[in-house]
């Protein structure tokens, strides 16, 4: 991983009218990767994108590409998602069984791989995997869409997590998602995080997207 604190901006806020503007205005404002929300409209409710866009990010940027999987049955996809560009594969807990296998298939993609927590899902629901993940993602709001309002209650889950990585997995990072703004990333900060997703905060920021970067930015350590 390229630094200690990372800033991933979801393209679900982005203008879609202009993919390819709308990545190059963040990179240069200087995000850090590209963040793809994949949702299938059975695991949650909203239908977004499949590896079409993510090839299509690809050819927009050299950033690292973090790819956020809502779909059931994923492993079925971990490989087409992993040809298509990704550098980051994100799967949920919720949708995977064989959840040690599934790390380990992402992995064999040539993936960095990532375990997804929903609200719901307790933190002890991943401890069999710690030691092999890249990446803990505790969701903060219910995933299947943008803009909604962060649910506080998962700073302790994030404290707890990064206890329990710090024993067995000390250079694994936590990334947090939804409703993550100037406001709400300071307290998630505190508590462990190290990857910030957002979307509106930057997409949608009334003064553009390197303003809704800046503003992001001055929230972490230099
Ligand atoms: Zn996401």
């Amino acid at each position: 991983m390229p630094a200690p604190y990372i800033l991933t901006s979801s393209i679900l806020s982005a203008d879609f009218a202009c993919l390819g503007d709308q990545i190059s205005q963040a990179e240069q404002a200087g995000i850090d990767w590209i963040h793809i929300d994949v949702m299938d409209g059975q695991f949650v409710p909203n239908i977004t994108m499949g590896p079409f866009i993510v090839e299509t990010c690809r050819r927009i940027t050299r950033l690292p590409l973090d790819v956020h999987l809502m779909i059931e049955t994923p492993e079925r996809m971990y490989a087409d998602f992993a040809h298509a560009g990704a550098s980051l594969l994100y799967t949920h807990i919720e949708t995977s069984p064989h959840i040690y296998r599934s790390i380990q298939h992402i992995h064999e993609v040539g993936c960095k791989a990532g375990i997804v927590l929903n609200p719901g899902t307790p933190a002890v629901a991943i401890e069999a995997v710690l030691p092999i993940v890249d990446v803990v993602l505790v969701m903060t709001v219910n995933p299947g869409y943008s803009g909604q309002q962060y649910l506080p209650g998962m700073l302790n889950k994030i404290s707890q997590i990064r206890r329990a990585l710090d024993e067995v997995n000390p250079r694994a990072m936590i990334a947090v998602d939804g409703g993550i703004n100037a406001e709400t990333l300071p307290p998630t900060l505190q508590a462990g995080a190290q990857i910030f997703i957002a979307a509106t905060a930057i997409y949608k920021h009334p003064l553009g997207i390197a303003a809704g970067i800046q503003e992001l930015r001055t929230r972490l350590p230099v």
